[in-house]
């Protein structure tokens, strides 16, 4: 690599923060409606020609005007093995300028950080791996297995013209995928300064979004009263928030508790994940939704006019179901609600889940160990969900590997969608260097 750095060939880490700014510079907010959504087309276009550049042919896939992904094949020199799909969404979730310390969209550098919407989730990964193909390709780097790159639109909004409408459209750009790489995982979490965890996303539970509508019988406001949509809707909104669903530990908690607990050196009894998790610290954030479905109310809609008793009433509520347990929350759910309520689901997709072991494991294992000695890689389970989801119905082995190393005092979990997201300038060039080492060796 330092031979690199004193010819006129760009080294490993050179490119990643200008292609990271470039990125963010592009404004691709997904408001979850096509007409106001921008910038994705923009996106995909820049990263075709930073591809192009190097020789990397890549297609570009629209699912509907602007809607663009990018995909594109590396040829490994094992054509018996697997291939390996590395994917990154393009789009970001929308940054009110106003609450910002610096413009969302500016990609400003300041205190070792690179600023803006998107620097962690996850323009910062997508930079990250065209550094690395472009570094191979000027180089002559070639993998072991075919990688198969995917850089996609929609995932803030459900990736229903992105990675579900990939897998639906264009299956075959995923022939001979066996295992994925893509966001949440792969970032430290500092125990001391010599030791770092770093989390590696093998499961992800399931969204369970739906939507309740209660009836009664319409009427006016001045009257006495007893079939009201809103009360009835209301009292099920209210005792669904309340409700504390059960404890459950799957097989990834169980895993990380142990790992955690060994390195830790605390007791963390699987068997009652909450008091495990409450010694934390400001991990537990992170694992806490992970140990029980959960559901939250999140809109209510009713009425048209303020003394008009309406016939309907309808809430939203985001439920999250641990893998294997969907349709018990429904069952769940329908008692809480009773029987009068009608459940419509606006989103249903299953949890994933895989072991936290193989050749895939050991490889991101060692690449993180040769980068940061102090390095502890640990399984863990997303309450959100990703892209994953879309391709973990091909039979994909799919894992959330985005390494980062972060400072300690950092609260990474809180820049995800929040303001003032900025990615650490070191972080990425550490990123780039696990990723190269990863991907030669996989
Ligand atoms: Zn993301």
């Amino acid at each position: 690599m330092t031979s690199d750095a004193t010819s006129d060939r760009p080294a490993l880490t050179d490119e990643v923060v200008d292609l990271c700014r470039d990125l963010l510079r592009i404004d691709t907010s997904n408001t979850g409606d096509n007409d106001t959504s921008a910038g994705e087309r923009a996106a995909a276009e820049y990263v075709a020609e930073k591809l192009a550049e190097v020789g990397v042919e890549t297609q570009i896939h629209e699912s509907a005007p602007g809607r663009a992904n990018v995909v594109a094949r590396i040829a490994g020199t094992d054509p018996s093995r697997g291939a390996l799909l590395v994917h990154g969404h393009l789009d970001v979730v929308p940054a009110d300028a106003d609450e910002w310390s610096v413009h969302p969209f500016s990609g400003e550098i300041r205190d070792g950080y690179l600023w803006g919407r998107g620097a962690i989730d996850m323009k910062d990964f997508d930079a990250m791996v065209l550094a690395v193909v472009r570094h191979w390709q000027r180089t002559g780097v070639r993998p072991t297995r075919d990688i198969v790159l995917a850089y996609t639109a929609d995932e803030e909004a459900g990736g229903d013209y992105g990675a579900h409408w990939l897998v639906r459209q264009h299956r075959d750009v995923f022939d001979g995928c066996t295992e994925a790489i893509g966001e949440v995982g792969g970032f430290s979490y500092s125990v001391d300064d010599a030791r770092r965890l770093y989390l590696i996303e093998t499961a992800e539970k399931g969204v369970d979004w739906l939507r309740l509508h209660a009836k009664g019988r319409p009427g006016h406001g001045s009257m006495v009263h007893d079939d009201n949509a809103v009360t009835a809707l209301a009292e099920a909104v209210a005792r669904i928030g309340r409700h504390r669903f059960p404890t459950v530990v799957t097989p990834t908690v169980r895993a990380f508790l142990e790992e955690v607990s060994e390195l830790l050196g605390i007791e963390l009894d699987p068997e009652d994940p909450e008091a495990a998790i409450a010694k934390l610290g400001p991990i537990a954030n992170i694992i806490g939704a992970t140990i029980r479905n959960t559901a939250n109310p999140t809109r209510l809609t009713a009425g048209y006019k303020d003394n008009v008793i309406p016939g309907r009433a309808t809430a939203t509520i985001d439920c999250r179901s641990l893998p294997g347990q969907s349709e018990l929350l429904e069952a769940q759910l329908r008692e809480l609600i009773g029987p009068d309520i009608d459940i419509e689901y606006i989103q249903r997709q299953s949890a994933i889940e895989t072991t936290f072991d193989g050749d895939l494991v050991d490889a991101m294992s060692a690449a993180l160990r040769a980068e940061d000695p102090g390095a502890h890689p640990v399984p863990y389970m997303l309450s959100g969900g990703t892209d994953a989801k879309a391709f973990a119905q091909l039979g994909i082995r799919c894992f959330g590997f985005a390494p980062l190393r972060l400072p300690a005092d950092l609260n990474f979990s809180a820049l995800f969608h929040g303001i003032d997201e900025r990615v650490p300038v070191d972080g990425l060039q550490f990123g780039v260097r696990v990723l190269d080492r990863f991907l030669r060796t996989c």
